[in-house]
């Protein structure tokens, strides 16, 4: 298959695309950089159907040569990032959906889109079924992220209503691994830099608020069956391991065996208090469910970043930006 992932060098495009080549299929990795970087498929350069092209999937989206499948996975998502990038969350979420939509029209391709359990908002309802409706503040802060899913999922299914377009669309629940970004301000990374740092662990409010957290590859096999169907969707991606932060602060600042206490900062406006997929029909429909334990994950994730911490300490200078241009326009 050839496929296109928008937001390929991101941390789950990265991922994708890792998987996709070694099962054989052909790569098209499109991005920005906005809140990826090169760096994160820097080791598939140059291997047998992979290319990757600097492309703002908000302008013209134009690929040469076949598609199958389109897996679109260009945005902002941590609340760091989708706070400082109101705009473009937006205009990726409405403008860029609209792109890759009309690419796999073109192409007679599946689009698959990576939505989210934030279309759920602060849940009334848990753990939260797909047929739940949600419990979104438009015009609260983290609407800029919500709306432009909401709105991501209705084109969608206009597109496939209107046009016949094979889609699917994938909610994608608090997932964790390798090659997130140490600064993205999400729980799991803030927390293993912190305490790996012997800094202070910072829990928002109480921490009694809590997140189902899945390891990054039971989350890329979920979304592989999902290309592989045709299931329409939306179905729930995510691991049902629920927990509280100040518990989750608690268990990592044990994992990493450092002396970091735990202080609590102000809880961010919105903040959903509880979440949880409720995964039965990703069972029912893909045969899919989570393998990996969230402690070995945990385990894998750390020790990813202590290899990170190392490989920065005794760092090489940066990569001449004019050498690498080539790379990046997919020369
Ligand atoms: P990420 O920020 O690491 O990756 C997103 C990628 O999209 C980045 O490489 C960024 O540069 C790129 N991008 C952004 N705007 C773009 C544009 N206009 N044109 C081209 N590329 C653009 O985030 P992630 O955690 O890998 O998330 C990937 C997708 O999965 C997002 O759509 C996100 O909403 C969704 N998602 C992720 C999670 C999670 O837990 N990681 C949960 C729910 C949904
Ligand atoms: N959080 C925290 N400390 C941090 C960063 C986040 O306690 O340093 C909290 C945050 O307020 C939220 C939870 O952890 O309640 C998960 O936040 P994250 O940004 O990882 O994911 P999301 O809110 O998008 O689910």
């Amino acid at each position: 298959m050839r496929v296109v992932v928008t937001g390929g060098a991101g941390f789950l495009g990265s991922h994708l695309c890792e998987r996709l080549i070694k099962r054989g299929d052909e790569v098209v990795c499109l991005d920005n950089f906005l809140t990826g970087s090169a760096a994160n498929v820097a080791h598939l350069q140059g291997r047998a159907g992979f290319r990757l092209v600097r492309t703002d999937v908000t302008d013209y989206l134009h690929v040469v040569g076949p598609v199958d499948v389109v897996l679109h996975f260009a945005s902002p998502a941590s609340p760091v990032d989708y706070l400082q990038l109101p705009i473009e969350t937006l205009k990726v979420g409405s403008i860029g959906t609209l792109h890759a939509l009309g690419l796999a029209k073109e192409k007679a391709a599946r689009l698959v889109l990576a939505s989210t359990s934030e279309v759920y908002g602060d849940p009334e309802v848990h753990p939260q079924p797909e047929t739940y409706w949600g419990h979104v503040n438009p015009v609260g802060r983290r609407g800029v992220y919500d709306e432009a899913k909401r709105f991501a999922e209705a084109l969608t299914l206009a597109y496939r209503n209107t046009h016949g377009v094979d889609t699917g669309i994938v909610r994608i629940f608090n997932t964790f691994g390798p090659r997130m970004r140490p600064d993205d301000g999400r729980a799991i990374p803030n927390f293993i830099r912190q305490a790996l740092a012997g800094e202070p662990v910072t829990v928002a409010g109480d921490g009694k608020q809590t997140r189902s957290i899945c390891y990054v590859d039971d989350l890329i096999t979920g979304i592989l069956a999902m290309a592989d169907s045709d299931h329409p969707g939306p179905v729930n991606i995510g691991n049902p391991h629920e927990i509280a932060m100040l518990d989750l602060a608690r268990w990592i600042i044990e994992l990493t065996g450092s002396e970091s206490e735990i202080v609590h900062i102000e809880r961010p406006v919105d903040d959903p208090t509880i979440r949880q997929p409720d995964t039965t029909l990703a069972r029912e429909v893909l045969g899919w469910e989570p393998l990996v334990p969230v402690e070995e994950g945990l385990h894998r994730t750390i020790a990813w970043f202590r290899a990170q911490e190392q490989e920065h300490a005794f760092s090489v200078p940066p990569l001449d930006p004019q050498a690498t241009e080539h790379i990046l326009r997919g020369e």
